[in-house]
């Protein structure tokens, strides 16, 4: 069952300039068909073959976010069936996701910006060495942009704090990567709105409109 009215809510209450990517992961295809019937094109998961499921199955239109962490192993999958990769963190994937993308596919560098361990991506400081040595610059995959995961906590000074290290990091590329650079991938159910005063222009948003999972 999708709240409509959370739903709803927060896609009056997002500024024109943020996409909401409604994050389904876990629940069921008649969830996404009731979101799809509210207008919503845009949907999100992070395991692949759950992916791979659901656009065999769902219309044509949607417009997947693969937003996990993902095993170069299974970047061949992705690849052709992905809108947006939110979530690459390594130039391993990135070289990965290159040999199978066909033409141009929109990815995301995932930056580390969380205390916790467990979260994934590049240091700043790696991803500016990425870049230098060219390690990033296939023209198969095109850098729309750079997305990131907040500390889990309470703590929304730290929340806000992390978040504009990812919009800083964003804007200190953003000159030499082109026009196309111009996604900044952050807030979640519980952070969406810290996110969007911080300067994010994508929210992936699950929970809050498809219940807890
Ligand atoms: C699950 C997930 C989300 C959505 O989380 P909610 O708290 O349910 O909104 C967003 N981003 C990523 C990478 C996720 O794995």
């Amino acid at each position: 069952m999708v709240n409509l009215d959370a739903l709803n809510a927060i896609r009056a209450e997002l500024p024109d300039h943020v996409t909401l990517v409604a994050v389904s992961k876990t629940k069921p295809v008649s969830d996404i068909r009731e979101a799809y019937a509210e207008g919503v094109r845009d949907f999100g998961e992070n395991r692949v073959q759950e992916l791979v499921e659901k656009h065999g199955e769902l219309p044509d239109d949607i417009r997947w976010h693969a937003i996990g962490h993902l095993q170069t192993n299974k970047a061949k999958h992705v690849a052709g069936i992905a809108h947006l990769v939110h979530a690459v963190d390594s130039t391993r994937l990135y070289s990965a996701l290159s040999k199978y993308a066909s033409d141009s596919l929109d990815v995301l560098l995932q930056l580390h910006i969380a205390t916790e361990s467990s979260k994934h991506g590049f240091s700043r400081d790696e991803l500016v060495k990425a870049l230098d040595e060219s390690l990033l610059s296939s023209p198969n995959l095109n850098i729309r942009g750079v997305m990131g995961m907040a500390t889990f906590t309470n703590n929304t000074t730290q929340v806000a704090s992390e978040f504009r290290a990812l919009r800083n990091v964003y804007d200190q590329l953003k000159p030499t990567m082109g026009p196309e650079f111009d996604t900044v991938s952050m807030g979640m159910s519980g952070d969406w709105r810290i996110a969007v005063d911080e300067g994010s222009t994508m929210v992936r948003v699950g929970s809050a409109i498809f219940g807890l999972r």
